[in-house]
């Protein structure tokens, strides 16, 4: 029998973690919502909220919703409060040194019965495994952003992870109605294997001077009807991301095709990091993008 996930944590209450949180919260699943600061779960609850609003507004949800979702969010300052959690995910920043250290935290305060997932865009999931005490019950569940509107998560087992886990995984992602894929644990998986030297090309086609950012952006939309352009989203996903998964590709694929472009590299030290900090291949501080290249 494959059991049911109810409870919720998630730790990282940053882009993925809310909307993680969203998705679960509007499928009737109770949240429990962390990060490093009370205030940036403050501000997670905000931007959930403003979102379901948005949501409601366009019709897309009910008018109760908005007030019963919120309810379902606890936040959660102390890792503690997640104790009888039976899934928790951790989507916090690119970096495997933090990921490990919440994991290593996590593994003797979470109930033993419980699941780990990582939301991790590129790591390698039975390295992650093995800082849990419980690598059979650990899983890489990779939702694509925005987390509430698209439809896809790959699943990705690490060496050690059961069947009762992958089925308990997949039965929660049909609840959230969304669709899974599997893939293996090679690192950045399949969509961002594709996608993210897609991006690194388009950078090194700026830096190169072959185009302005807005006639890359404009040629990949228009030429090959993608729905946004390769450095609108870079921006969208994050530049720092962007860099940590070219360089998990570059060194665990070992093969300079996925060398990240120095200006990615140019931009992340600078703090430009796209949208989250108003700025990266586009200025956001005026409310309209424009392209600082
Ligand atoms: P983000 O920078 O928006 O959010 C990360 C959050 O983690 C921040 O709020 C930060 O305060 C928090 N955090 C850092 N250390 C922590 C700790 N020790 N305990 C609790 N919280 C901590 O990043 P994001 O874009 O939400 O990415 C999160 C994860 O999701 C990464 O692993 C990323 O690779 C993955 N991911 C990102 C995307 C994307 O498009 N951005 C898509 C799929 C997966």
């Amino acid at each position: 029998m494959t059991l049911e996930i109810c409870k919720i944590g998630i730790v990282g209450a940053g882009q993925m973690g809310s909307g993680i949180a969203q998705a679960c919260a509007v499928s009737g699943l109770d949240v429990y919502l962390n990060d490093v600061t009370a205030d940036r779960i403050n501000a997670a609850l905000a931007k959930i909220d403003g979102q379901i609003a948005r949501e409601i507004a366009k019709g897309s949800l009910g008018e109760d919703v908005r007030k019963l979702a919120m309810a379902r969010i606890h936040p959660a300052v102390e890792y503690e409060a997640l104790a009888d959690c039976d899934l928790v995910i951790e989507a916090a920043a690119e970096n495997e040194d933090i990921k490990r250290k919440i994991f290593t935290r996590l593994g003797p305060i979470i109930k033993p019965s419980a699941f780990f997932g990582t939301n991790t865009s590129s790591i390698s999931i039975t390295r992650l495994a093995s800082t849990t005490g419980r690598p059979e019950k650990f899983i890489g569940i990779h939702f694509m952003n925005p987390v509430p509107r698209m439809q896809l998560v790959e699943l990705i087992r690490g060496i050690a992870t059961e069947d009762a886990t992958f089925e308990a995984a997949k039965l929660f992602i049909s609840k959230l109605g969304k669709t899974s894929t599997v893939a293996e644990d090679f690192p950045a998986f399949i969509v961002n294997r594709i996608l993210l030297p897609m991006i690194n090309e388009a950078i090194y086609t700026l830096y190169e001077g072959v185009g302005t950012v807005d006639a890359i952006d404009t040629a990949m939309r228009l030429g090959a009807n993608h729905p946004m352009g390769p450095l609108q989203l870079a921006d969208f996903i994050g530049l720092d991301t962007c860099l940590s998964v070219m360089q998990v590709l570059h060194e665990g694929l070992a093969d300079s095709k996925y060398r990240p472009c120095p200006l990615l590299v140019k931009y992340v030290e600078a703090g430009w990091l796209g949208r989250k900090t108003q700025r990266g291949f586009y200025d956001y501080r005026s409310g309209s993008p424009v392209p600082t290249r």
